[in-house]
């Protein structure tokens, strides 16, 4: 480094803000970036309306409206490196589910039903429409480099930073989240698939083993793995692992419902319906991905309609 500073944009779109909390999240180590960057641009800590030049952007959020996309092609003209920062910058994220449901059902939910959001009325046209789907920001631009993690974990968000920092290819393993899971998956009798709230599970036991379902095994391990070590199923809020995402005929059901019936009485086929009557729980993190939706095996539509209609 020449000892100048590394010029560093932050931009937020379609997205909760907590990708922009997390980066506060790096306690004593945000000096440590500090002292390497200057941040011109960052929606949370700055006023700059423009986007400077920059060595670094950070993007985090979907692109769902025209704004967004403006957004997204000014931040790629003006930083030599795109980050993309979190999982709905990088699949769409949850907000992905929102492809099982019209504009027009969302809007009517979200100003007119939602008891915490609720206004009674729809916004017009001086607050930028919806776009019909969610989509990830590499359908948009080109990225340079994926961050996922809702929010990425605090260890990922440093090494990654450091990297480019430093000039080098970031750290960054292909496990599952198996790998910093501290259970231990066995054969066991269960046959029956449970709620979280059924019982109490062994601290010391796979949750598939117990006939709990967890995504563990077909996400990317991007947060040493607390939920599980903590006594719940991972969720898969950092999105599929690189298995999932390539095998075009793999994907979250088959996969968790071979493991799943191996390591219990539950056939695979009671695994798979159950998955699928559940959809948009287990694949709500990427399904607004490509490729996930685009899997020969994925019907997302038709399982989301009918486990509503159950
Ligand atoms: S990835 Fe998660 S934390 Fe980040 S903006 Fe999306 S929903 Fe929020
Ligand atoms: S499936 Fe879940 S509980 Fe089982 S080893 Fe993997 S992360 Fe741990
Ligand atoms: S264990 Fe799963 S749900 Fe928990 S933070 Fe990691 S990826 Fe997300």
């Amino acid at each position: 480094m020449s000892g100048e500073k590394i010029r560093l944009n932050t931009e937020w779109l379609c997205d909760c803000g907590g990708c922009h909390v997390a980066l506060v999240d790096l306690h004593e180590k945000i000096l440590n970036v500090l002292e390497a960057v200057q941040i011109l641009k960052c929606p949370v800590l700055t006023d700059e309306k423009g986007y400077p030049e920059a060595d670094i952007g950070i993007l985090t959020g979907s692109v769902r409206t025209e704004h967004d996309r403006h957004a997204a092609a000014l931040m790629r003209k003006k930083c030599r490196t795109i980050i993309a920062f979190g999982t709905c910058a990088v699949y769409g994220g949850l907000h992905g589910a929102g492809l099982a449901h019209s504009r027009e059902e969302i809007m009517d939910h979200v100003y007119r039903h939602s008891p915490s959001t609720r206004t009674d009325f729809i916004p017009d046209n001086s607050v930028t429409s919806l776009e019909k789907m969610v989509t990830p920001i590499d359908e948009v631009i080109d990225v340079d480099l994926y961050l996922p993690g809702c929010p990425p974990h605090p260890h990922f968000i440093f090494e990654g930073l450091s990297a480019l920092i430093e000039n080098r290819t970031p750290k960054a393993g292909q496990e599952s989240v198996c790998a910093g899971c501290r259970r231990t998956m066995v054969k066991t009798e269960t046959s029956a698939i449970k709620e979280i709230t059924d019982g109490v599970p062994d601290n010391a036991t796979c949750f598939l083993s117990q006939g709990y379902i967890c995504q563990g095994s077909v996400t990317l391990d991007r947060c040493l793995a607390p939920c599980p070590n903590h006594g719940m199923p991972c969720s898969g809020c950092a999105g599929p692992t690189m298995q999932v995402l390539t095998e075009p005929t793999r994907d979250i059901r088959t996969e968790i419902s071979e493991r799943m019936s191996r390591l219990t009485k539950i056939p695979y086929d009671t695994v798979k319906d159950h998955l699928e009557r559940s959809a948009k729980t287990h694949y709500a993190y990427a399904m607004a991905s490509k490729m996930i939706g685009n899997k020969p095996t994925f019907l997302i539509r038709k399982w989301i309609a009918e486990g509503e209609a159950r």
